[in-house]
């Protein structure tokens, strides 16, 4: 993050909403709407300080922006955070007092689920501002599907570009994280006669997947070790660091969660070890896509398109770094950042 402490990470906006009444505490951060609108999920979480919410709004909506327009679709970045003491504090009032700061932007930002906020909370946001998304009433609902089938597309890309193979089965996918995105990944591999490898901190899930899916099971700590061709991770950020890496199991690395470089160095050093590194804001965009297209004009067929797009840009992206002999995640922010500049000089020039 640059040292002025104004800068905010070249964030457009940052608005701290409080309400006394509901007892309100939330960040709403807009990192760039060249594009078009912000959109990004509500995260709503237990933070240790307001300073490290800020930083993870800020990180969050950085990360929405490049996501969005390497996907294709007409929208900036933005996500909120609200900071609760305990679970038991998300109350109605509290969710109806966030809208109406959403609303009052009149669509600058476009809010839907994430981590801490369901599905009902959004329905119960609806009813004090149209700008939120993730309504199943309006289209596909539930994002995680089409997350699980954009990564599924994106792990089929991988092995073909790394390994040269043709198809799924037969194969080992490593899984971790079994979760809304990970057990309907690991539904799509066993489909198609991938052996799966899986961990989950929940002992629970990970039985539930050796039952249904004869996966093999790892210990969550250990699982990016496993001998497998793919290692996906569809749990916690920042599970890429130089220890892990020295350690994966695996020649490629594609999986739905977010932020999984612990640093942009990480990158550079998959690449060192030869491993194919699909970025993780490209590989994942099929639930924001699914969230987009929501609306009167929603198309399953449209959706399903562009989802399995997402491994026409993984192919480009890992096209430039054979060419230019530089790390997937570099190439990743190159496009990112060459399409960003491109939607400022069109909004500037309009
Ligand atoms: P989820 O909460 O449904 O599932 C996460 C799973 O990971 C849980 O089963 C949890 O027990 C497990 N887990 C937590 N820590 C672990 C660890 N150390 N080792 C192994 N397992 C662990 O979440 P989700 O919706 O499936 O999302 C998973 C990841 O994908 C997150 O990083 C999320 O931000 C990202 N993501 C999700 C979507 C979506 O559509 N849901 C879209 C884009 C990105």
């Amino acid at each position: 993050m640059n040292a002025d402490p104004l800068d905010l990470d070249g964030h457009e906006m940052v608005i701290q909403c409080r309400d006394a009444g509901s007892g309100l505490r939330a960040i709403i951060a807009i990192h760039d709407s060249s594009a078009g609108p912000a959109m990004g999920g509500c995260r709503i979480a237990a933070y240790p300080s307001t300073a490290a919410a800020l930083t993870d709004a800020l990180r969050l909506s950085r990360g929405m922006t490049f996501k969005n327009i390497m996907a294709g679709l007409p929208h900036g970045g933005g996500k909120s955070v609200i900071l609760l003491e305990r679970p038991e504090d998300k109350t109605p009032a509290l969710l109806l007092a966030f809208a109406e700061r959403v609303n009052g932007l009149g669509g600058r930002y476009i809010t839907g689920e994430d981590v801490g906020s369901t599905v009902a909370d959004i329905q119960l946001m609806r009813k004090v501002t149209p700008h939120v998304r993730g309504i199943p009433e309006n289209g596909p609902g539930d994002p995680s599907p089409m997350t699980a089938l954009g990564v599924f597309v994106g792990i089929r890309k991988a092995v073909l570009h790394r390994l040269g193979a043709e198809t799924l089965t037969g194969l080992t996918v490593a899984v971790q994280g079994l979760g809304a995105v990970g057990s309907r990944l690991c539904g799509l591999l066993h489909d198609v006669g991938a052996r799966l490898v899986v961990a989950d901190v929940d002992p629970a899930r990970a039985r539930e997947a050796a039952d249904r899916f004869g996966a093999a099971i790892a210990r969550p700590e250990e699982v990016h070790g496993a001998r497998a061709d793919v290692f996906a991770p569809c749990a916690l950020g920042a599970v890429l660091d130089a220890g892990t890496i020295r350690a994966l199991g695996a020649a490629v690395v594609a999986g739905g969660a977010n932020n999984q470089l612990a640093t942009a160095q990480d990158g550079a050093r998959l690449a060192e070890r030869g491993i194919l590194y699909a970025p993780d804001y490209v590989i994942n965009a099929g639930g924001v896509i699914s969230t987009a297209l929501e609306g009167p004009g929603y198309e399953r067929g449209e959706l399903l398109r562009r989802v399995h797009g997402i491994a026409d840009t993984l192919g480009e992206i890992f096209e430039h770094a054979i060419a230019d002999g530089v790390a997937t995640s570099a190439v990743a922010d190159r496009l990112a950042l060459g399409r960003l500049e491109a939607a400022r000089h069109a909004r500037r020039s309009a």
